[in-house]
C-alpha cells in the first residue's frame, strides 16, 4: 500500500510541474483616465430593447436586419466613430454529412465597420453580431445583448484618447453559418491587429470561448482568464478538462472563431451552459437579459482592454494542442510539450506493467487462451446486451406516456439514468460470469482492457494528441488499477464517460448528438459497447484478484440492486419531457399549395400534445392538418420550362410577390443527371465556391439539386439547364406570419407562425 502512495503522490506532483504556468499571478491594472465617460448599462440595456422590441426578428437579408444595421450605423457615428458599411453575398453549402445534397443558400447581408484610431497603429477588434436567428426569433439575449454592450462600450472608447486602434465590427449572418465574419476576415487587411474579443449572448457566469476550430493563444487565454477572476466573475473556460474542441459540423461557435483560422488570437464571450428553450426561439425577448450582468460585463470589457497587453501576446503562431484545466477560478495550462511528456510516461508505465505481467505468473497453454478467447467474447456480446438494455425504460415510457422523447427539458438526468442502469446491470452479470468456468484469468482481463485502450489512446495520439487525452487518462486509470485492484477505480471510466458529456449536455450540441444516436441506434450501441467494454473487465479484473473481499459485496448488494434498478427507471417516468424553460418546438404553417384553399399544417419533431390534438378534433400523431380561413395567397407563380433542343432547356419562374417572402426554395429533381449552365443573379454563378457545381447529385435513384436565398428577392428567374427529359421543378416560398389568424396559448410549448406557398410542375 506504501508503493501506491508513492505513486499517487508522484503523478500528482508531475501534474502540477508540467502546468506550472498557472494563471495566478496578477496583472498590473492602470488606472481608468478622469476625463473618460461611464459605462451605463441602462443605456446598453435600452439598445438592446431596441433591437429587440422595435426591430424584432432580424434573420439575415430581412428588412430587420437592414433596420438594424441603420441603428447601429448612427449610433456609432453620433459617439464619433468612422462608421462604413460592408455589403456583402454569399453562396453557403449546406453541409449535411449524413445525407449529402446538393443545397446552395444565397446569404445576403452587410457588416457595420467602426474604427477609432488610437496613439499607436495596433489594433484591437471587438465584435458581435446583429442578425437573429430566425423569422420568429426577436434575439434579446441572441445577440442585442452583446450588441448593446458593444454600442455602450464604443461611446466610453470614443470619450478619451486611446492608447492603441480600436475596430469595433458588428456581423451581419452570423446564425447563417459565420457568413459575415468568415467574410470579414478574407477581406480585411489583419496585419496591425493584435487580438480580437467578441460578444454573443452576454450574461454571467460566463462563458470564455477559447477555442473555435483552432485554440485561442495560451497567453490570451491565461491574461483573459486573470481579468475576469480579478473582477470576480463566476465563469466556465470552453475548453475544460476532456471535452477540447468543438471542431466538427458546428466548427467553432461564433465570429471569433474566423479570426483565429487567420492567425488572429481571440476569444469569444458568452454566457455559460446549455442556452435554455428560448435559444433561437421566440420567446428570446428582453426579459431573459438582465441589467446587472449586462453592468458586470461593459465593466469587465473595460478594464480588459487596459489590462490585456497586445505585446505580451506573443507571436501570430503559437501552441494550439495544449489543455486547459479549471478548478474553481484558477486556471492551468498544459502545454503540448507536457502533454507529450505525460504520453510517453504513461506509455512507459504501461509498458513496465504489461513486462512485469509477462515475466510474472503468467504462463498458460493453448487450451487456455481458447478460454480466455470464449470469455471475451461472452464478455463483448454482453456489453451490447446491457447497452442495448439501457433504453429500455426510455422505450417502456415512451408506450406509456404516448410521447417520443423524453430528453429535452433535463438530458443530465436522463443520461444520469442510463448510466446507473448501465451499472446496475454491470454489476449483476458480473455476479454471473463469475460462476462461469472459463472467465477465471484476472490478468488476462486487465491485458484486454489496457490493450485495447493502449490501442485507442495511441491511434488518437497520432491524430491529434489533446483528443487522445481523455483516453490517458483512462489508460492511467488501468495501470493504476493493476497496482491497486479497486472497484471504485475501476469505475473512474463511466464517470470519465459522464464527464466527456458534459460540454455536450450543456450545449445546443445536445440536439443534433441525439437526433444522430436515434437515427443510427445500431452504430451508437456498437461505440457505447466498446466504451463500456474495458469497464466490464476492470470490474471483473478486481472481483477475480481479490475475491475475498469483493464477493460478498456483490453477494450483499444483488437485492438493494434490483430494487435500485427498478427505482431508476420508474425515476425515468417522473422526468418531465417538456417545460415552460425548455418547451416542445411547434410549427404552424398556412400552407397554400398553387391556387389551391390554404391548409394548416401543424408540426413537431415529437407528438403533438394528446389535449391540443383532440381539441382540434385529430388523431395523435407529428403532423396535423385543417382547413383555413379563405385568405389570399402571399403570392402567385408562373413557371415555364422549354426544350430548347440538344438536351438544353430553359427555366423561367414569375413570382409575384403580395408580401416580402423570407425564404424562396427551389428543388429540382430529375431521374437522369442535370447541370444548370447558366442562371441570373438569384445564384450568381461568379460567387460559387470552387469545387461547387450547379448540378443534381443522386439521392435515392433521383438526381437533386436545392438553391435557396434569403432575401432581397427579385420577381423573375431564368436558368438553363443541361439534362434529359422529365425535369421536375418545387418552388417553396416561406413568410412570416406576423400576424396569424390561429394562435394558441398553451403551457410548454414554443410556436412559430409561418405562412407558406408551394408549386410544383414538370416537363
Ligand atoms: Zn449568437
Amino acid at each position: 500500500m506504501r508503493g501506491m502512495k508513492i505513486i499517487i503522490l508522484f503523478w500528482i506532483t508531475l501534474f502540477f510541474l508540467l502546468t506550472g504556468n498557472s494563471a495566478t499571478e496578477a496583472q498590473p491594472q492602470p488606472q481608468p483616465q478622469q476625463q473618460e465617460l461611464r459605462f451605463s448599462a441602462e443605456k446598453a440595456y435600452e439598445h438592446a430593447q431596441y433591437l429587440t422590441d422595435k426591430i424584432g426578428p432580424r434573420p439575415a437579408g430581412s428588412k430587420g436586419e437592414e433596420k438594424a444595421a441603420q441603428y447601429i450605423y448612427y449610433i456609432l457615428e453620433q459617439a464619433g466613430w468612422k462608421v462604413k458599411e460592408q455589403p456583402f453575398s454569399k453562396v453557403v453549402v449546406q453541409h449535411n454529412p449524413l445525407e449529402p445534397e446538393n443545397n446552395l443558400q444565397v446569404i445576403n447581408s452587410r457588416n457595420i465597420i467602426a474604427e477609432l484610431p488610437g496613439q499607436n497603429p495596433e489594433t484591437v477588434i471587438l465584435g458581435a453580431h446583429y442578425d437573429s436567428a430566425d423569422t420568429s426569433a426577436p434575439g434579446a439575449l441572441d445577440n442585442a445583448s452583446g450588441v448593446g454592450v458593444l454600442l455602450e462600450v464604443a461611446k466610453v472608447l470614443a470619450s478619451s484618447s486611446q492608447q492603441e486602434s480600436y475596430q469595433l465590427i458588428f456581423f451581419g449572418a452570423e446564425e447563417a453559418g459565420l457568413v459575415g465574419s468568415e467574410y470579414f476576415v478574407t477581406q480585411a487587411d489583419l496585419s496591425a491587429v493584435r487580438w480580437m474579443v467578441n460578444l454573443d449572448m452576454v450574461g454571467t457566469p460566463l462563458e470564455i470561448d477559447v477555442a473555435g476550430k483552432t485554440s485561442a493563444p495560451p497567453e490570451l487565454v491565461k491574461q483573459v482568464a486573470n481579468v475576469v477572476k480579478n473582477e470576480s466573475i463566476p465563469f466556465h473556460l470552453s475548453r475544460d478538462f476532456l471535452v477540447m474542441t468543438r471542431e466538427g459540423s458546428q466548427g467553432g461557435n461564433s465570429d471569433f472563431s474566423p479570426f483565429l483560422d487567420r492567425g488572429i488570437p481571440a476569444v469569444g464571450f458568452g454566457i455559460s451552459g446549455r442556452p435554455n428553450g428560448f435559444y433561437h426561439r421566440p420567446e428570446d425577448l428582453m426579459g431573459g437579459v438582465s441589467l446587472q450582468e449586462i453592468d458586470q460585463i461593459g465593466q469587465l470589457i473595460l478594464v480588459m482592454l487596459k489590462s490585456v497587453h497586445p505585446s505580451s501576446i506573443g507571436s501570430q503562431t503559437w501552441d494550439t494542442s495544449y489543455l486547459t484545466f479549471q478548478l474553481g477560478s484558477q486556471v492551468f495550462i498544459l502545454s503540448s510539450l507536457g502533454l507529450r511528456i505525460l504520453f510517453l510516461l504513461v506509455f512507459f508505465f504501461t509498458g513496465y506493467l504489461f513486462i512485469r505481467l509477462f515475466r510474472g505468473k503468467y504462463r498458460t497453454n493453448s487450451s487456455a487462451w481458447i478460454k480466455y478467447f470464449i470469455g471475451a467474447l461472452t464478455m463483448t456480446a454482453l456489453s451490447l446486451v446491457v447497452v442495448g438494455l439501457s433504453g429500455v425504460g426510455e422505450l417502456l415510457w415512451q408506450k406509456l406516456k404516448g410521447v417520443e422523447i423524453l430528453w429535452y427539458a433535463h438530458p443530465d438526468l436522463f443520461i444520469l439514468s442510463r448510466l446507473i442502469f448501465i451499472l446496475c446491470l454491470v454489476f449483476l452479470a458480473v455476479g454471473i460470469i463469475r460462476k462461469i468456468p472459463f472467465a477465471q484469468s484476472s490478468n488476462f482481463y486487465w491485458l484486454v482492457a489496457t490493450g485495447s485502450m493502449l490501442l485507442v489512446t495511441t491511434f488518437l495520439a497520432l491524430y491529434r494528441l489533446d483528443l487522445a487525452f481523455p483516453f490517458l487518462f483512462w489508460l492511467l486509470c488501468l495501470d493504476l488499477l493493476y497496482l491497486w485492484p479497486n472497484i471504485i477505480l475501476a469505475l473512474g471510466a463511466p464517470y470519465f464517460i459522464y464527464h466527456i458529456h458534459w460540454e455536450l449536455l450543456n450545449s445546443q450540441q445536445w440536439v443534433s448528438f441525439y437526433e444522430i444516436a436515434h437515427r443510427y441506434v445500431l452504430i451508437f450501441i456498437l461505440l457505447y459497447a466498446g466504451l463500456l467494454l474495458p469497464v466490464l473487465f476492470s470490474v471483473l479484473f478486481c472481483v477475480l484478484r481479490k475475491p475475498k473481499f469483493i464477493k460478498p459485496i456483490l453477494k450483499a448488494t444483488r437485492l438493494p440492486i434490483i430494487i435500485f434498478l427498478v427505482a431508476d427507471l420508474l425515476f425515468l417516468g417522473l422526468v418531465p419531457s417538456y417545460s415552460q424553460t425548455y418547451p416542445q418546438i411547434l410549427r404552424i404553417q398556412k400552407e397554400w399549395t398553387g391556387n389551391e384553399t390554404a391548409q394548416y399544417h401543424m408540426s413537431s419533431s415529437d407528438f403533438i400534445p394528446n389535449d391540443l390534438a383532440k381539441e382540434l378534433g385529430q388523431v395523435h400523431s407529428k403532423n396535423i392538418y385543417f382547413p383555413a380561413q379563405g385568405d389570399k395567397p402571399p403570392m402567385n407563380l408562373e413557371g415555364v420550362i422549354q426544350d430548347k433542343g440538344g438536351r438544353s432547356f430553359s427555366l423561367t419562374l414569375k413570382m409575384n410577390y403580395v408580401r416580402e417572402p423570407y425564404r424562396v426554395k427551389i428543388k429540382i429533381r430529375s431521374p437522369h443527371s442535370f447541370r444548370i449552365t447558366q442562371i441570373d443573379d438569384f445564384l450568381p454563378m461568379s460567387k460559387l465556391p470552387r469545387k461547387v457545381k450547379l448540378e443534381g447529385i443522386e439521392k435515392s435513384g433521383q438526381y437533386e439539386l436545392i438553391l435557396e436565398r434569403t432575401p432581397p428577392h427579385k420577381s423573375i428567374l431564368q436558368a438553363s439547364i443541361e439534362g434529359e427529359g422529365k425535369i421536375q421543378v418545387t418552388v417553396e416560398v416561406i413568410f412570416a406570419d406576423l400576424k396569424p389568424s390561429l394562435t394558441l396559448e398553451k403551457h410548454n410549448l414554443s410556436i412559430d407562425y409561418l405562412e407558406s406557398y408551394r408549386s410544383e410542375f414538370e416537363f
